[in-house]
């Protein structure tokens, strides 16, 4: 009999799947909003013991029937929203239901609205409005915690998206060129991995202990040259940073085009802080302590994920990582052999484009 039970929305995206499989594996009870029930993560959560679906869309019409059947015998919640449809009124429609309902514990997955700071920093567009709907939680009053994820780990990928394409080069190596500057740290976070356990955490301590609170998700802090220096060690390959503008070599929708701009010059040209005033990694390493981080990624998972996405690199000779990299992090914490090529023969694995809606020319599934 399932001790608890814990809504979540959206929850083939990589953050609540994550939370799914870790509240399934401890025998809790998961009532999961999904879009639709087709593609790998939807399949693999299905086959999860005490994951029940609500199936339905929150963009359409149906937001108020699906989140009453949602928050029906449920007092604790793990809510991610998402820029599809109007993000900040689902928020609002799901923190309405579960005041309604009496949680007892929400967490809400927040980012920063930089304007806030009063430094003159204009505010990224998809990141405000979780902070409009964090604002709105806390005036509704419900017991609830704001996560703030940090860059996922599998932003990565050698495909020509913005912002995160590790470019593979003729030698082999790759190249990752940002607009963040050499020196400025950032919140490194593995979503599918360390999401889950850290919620968990959280939920069990309860709402006395962090109702209010801010808690940073992100396992590592490391400038763009540390994490490149890590990245290689990782995939056992050079790979060099560039600071340079972000590369938009697709289509990319106006909204998302907006958000890049505004990335660029409020934490490229203007260097605010990532999570202005949050500390990290500390606290997020106190709750959860097995994390991912950026080199075990790059050598267990990167290969994997894309092989999954149709690259063949892996199986090519790379050139051998430069002995000479250096890493100023005071080490890390690599978990298996370095220097030992990933043997990619596991062809299930999933990557943000296996959602169902992955390959739609206009799917960005979020890489901020
Ligand atoms: P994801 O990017 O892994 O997947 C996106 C999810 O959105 C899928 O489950 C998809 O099915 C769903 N979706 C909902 N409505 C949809 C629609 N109308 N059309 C297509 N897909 C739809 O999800 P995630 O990473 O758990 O959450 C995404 C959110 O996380 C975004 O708001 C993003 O800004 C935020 N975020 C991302 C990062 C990052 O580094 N990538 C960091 C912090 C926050």
């Amino acid at each position: 009999m399932p001790t608890k039970t814990v809504a979540t929305i959206n929850s083939t995206g990589r953050q609540a799947a994550s939370f799914i499989r870790a509240a399934s594996a401890v025998g809790w009870h998961v009532k999961a909003q999904i879009r639709s029930n087709e593609g790998l993560v939807a399949e693999e959560l299905a086959d999860l013991p005490n994951v029940e679906f609500i199936e339905g869309d929150l963009t359409g019409p149906d937001k108020k029937r699906l989140l009453k059947e949602l928050f029906t015998n449920v007092k604790i919640a793990f809510i991610n929203t998402t820029h599809w449809g109007d993000e900040v009124a689902i928020g609002k429609a799901c923190a309405d239901a579960a005041k309604k309902a009496g949680v007892a514990h929400f967490i809400y997955s927040s980012m920063p609205d930089h304007s806030t700071f009063g430094r003159g920093w204009r505010a990224l567009p998809m990141w405000s409005a979780k902070f409009a709907i964090e604002n709105y939680v806390r005036q509704l009053g419900i017991p609830a915690t704001f996560v703030y994820t940090g860059i996922y780990n599998n932003n990565f990928s050698s495909l020509p998206y913005p912002l995160f394409q590790m470019e593979l080069q003729n030698d082999g190596g790759f190249v990752w060129q940002a607009p963040f500057h050499l020196d400025d740290p950032l919140p490194w976070l593995d979503a599918e991995h360390d999401v889950g356990p850290a919620l968990l955490q959280i939920f069990k301590m309860g709402p006395n202990h962090w109702k209010g609170q801010r808690v940073t998700l992100a396992f590592e802090k490391l400038t763009p040259i540390q994490c490149c220096a890590r990245f290689a060690r990782g995939v056992g390959r050079p790979v060099n940073y560039v600071h340079g503008p972000i590369k938009i070599q697709l289509p990319i929708p106006s909204g998302y085009q907006e958000q890049l701009d505004i990335l660029a010059e409020t934490l490229g040209d203007k260097r605010a802080p990532y999570f202005p005033g949050l500390e990290y990694p500390r606290e997020g390493r106190s709750i959860w302590e097995g994390y991912r981080g950026i080199e075990e990624y790059a050598r267990e998972v990167f290969p994997i994920e894309e092989a999954a996405n149709g690259l063949r690199w892996m199986d090519e000779p790379g050139a051998s990582t430069p002995s000479e990299v250096v890493d100023d992090t005071n080490g890390s914490r690599p978990m298996t052999p370095s220097g030992i090529p990933t043997p990619v023969r596991f062809s299930g694995a999933y990557t943000p484009r296996s959602h169902p809606e992955g390959l739609d020319r206009d799917f960005f599934v979020g890489s901020t």
